[in-house]
């Protein structure tokens, strides 16, 4: 990004930054997206519904303290409406955890491999991030205590874990809880909360812990990937900070509108995600038998690890098959689950190449 004329010049770190990939997007009914964890459900009527009403409406702003939609979250979780704030996407409520929270230089400690996102926000914030490998597909949670240094802000765990889909336990949490100054805050990013069936509490953590901080998302499960809404639950003062550092009116009408319709309707977000767990542990028993170590998972998604060779090689045949999944260089392969046609695709593409592993 060297400029070629004399005038303003953006940030060195920018062009340092990996750019954040995201999942190809399908193109063509014939096309099987399974690279962004999106839900493969068609938005709700309900949904729907409140999306066209509110079209009407557009000339106008939307209540910038999303006031009705964070109580009906507030209600959802069992909090208080002033331990709720929302933003766009929780991509965007983290960001503003990070604006709220990082001085210059501050470290920000996140499990790698993990969400693609962290490394680029902590940075874009003028934070260290400080990458803690996986022991295996797990957050190294002994690891990230110890990296803690008198500059670290904030701690991010993801459970369950993307793109490895492994789930933190309660009393793991606890434990790094237990050991880290009171003053750090541990962001919990549980955008798949509602996929995980392991039994983590990280609403028990946050009422023992002054110093939690819940980052959840409409994205994935609500099915409303497209709207960018997200939301965050934490003591007041915590919560508060991430509402002011939220850009004036960043989460629209259409998008408060829908979420608070998808909450209205969780009885059906449940009942597609019990579908989906299903496929899930068919998916996890199939591959298995094809003879791959894919860990458990607690999220719409499963996870391969393999050799750069093989990866390469698996991308192409699923290129071949037009069924769209994630490569991580040096790492595997992330595939959603979706409808079970789609899933049978993917594990067709992978049944040759299991049988010789
Ligand atoms: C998808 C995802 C998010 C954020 O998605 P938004 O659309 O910004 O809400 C956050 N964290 C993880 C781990 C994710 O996988």
């Amino acid at each position: 990004m060297t400029p070629t004329l004399p005038g303003p010049v953006p940030r060195s770190l920018l062009s340092q930054l990996p750019a954040y990939v995201a999942g190809r997007r399908a193109a063509g009914a014939e096309v099987a997206a399974l690279a962004s964890n999106e839900s493969h459900f068609a938005p709700l009527p309900a949904v729907v519904d409140a999306i066209s009403q509110g079209a009407a409406r557009v000339n106008r702003y939307p209540d910038p303290q999303g006031l009705e939609l964070r109580a009906a979250i507030a209600k959802h979780v069992g909090a208080g409406t002033d331990e709720v704030a929302i933003g766009p996407g929780s991509s965007g409520v983290l960001q503003q955890l990070l604006t709220a929270l990082c001085e210059p230089g501050d470290e920000v400690i996140h499990a790698w491999r993990s969400f693609e996102a962290y490394p680029i926000l902590v940075r874009l914030a003028g934070a260290v991030a400080v990458g803690v490998p996986l022991a295996g597909e797990r957050h190294d949670l002994a690891a990230m205590a110890a990296a803690v240094t008198d500059r670290t802000r904030l701690i991010l765990l993801c459970t369950p874990n993307n793109p490895t889909g492994v789930a933190l336990t309660t009393a793991e949490v606890d434990d790094l809880l237990a050991r880290v100054p009171q003053h750090v805050l541990v962001a919990i990013d549980e955008a798949y909360v509602e996929y995980d069936d392991s039994g983590f509490d990280g609403l028990e953590l946050l009422r023992r812990h002054p110093n939690v901080c819940l980052v959840r998302t409409f994205s994935k499960a609500h099915g409303l990937a497209g709207l960018r809404v997200g939301y965050a639950v934490a003591r007041p003062e915590i919560a508060e900070a991430v509402r002011r550092t939220m850009l004036t009116f960043a989460v629209t009408d259409l998008a408060q509108s829908a979420a608070l319709a998808s909450l209205a309707a969780v009885d059906e977000m449940e009942r597609r995600v019990r579908e989906v767990r299903a496929e899930r542990e068919r998916m996890i028993a199939r591959l298995r038998e094809l003879g791959w170590e894919t860990p458990d998972s607690q999220a719409n998604f499963v996870w391969l690890r393999c050799s750069d060779e093989r990866r390469e090689h698996l991308m192409e045949s699923f290129d071949h098959a037009d069924v769209l999944v994630r490569g991580y260089a040096g790492d595997g392969i992330r595939i959603t689950i979706a409808d079970r046609v789609a899933n049978d695709r993917a594990l067709a593409v992978l049944a040759p190449v299991g049988a010789l592993a």
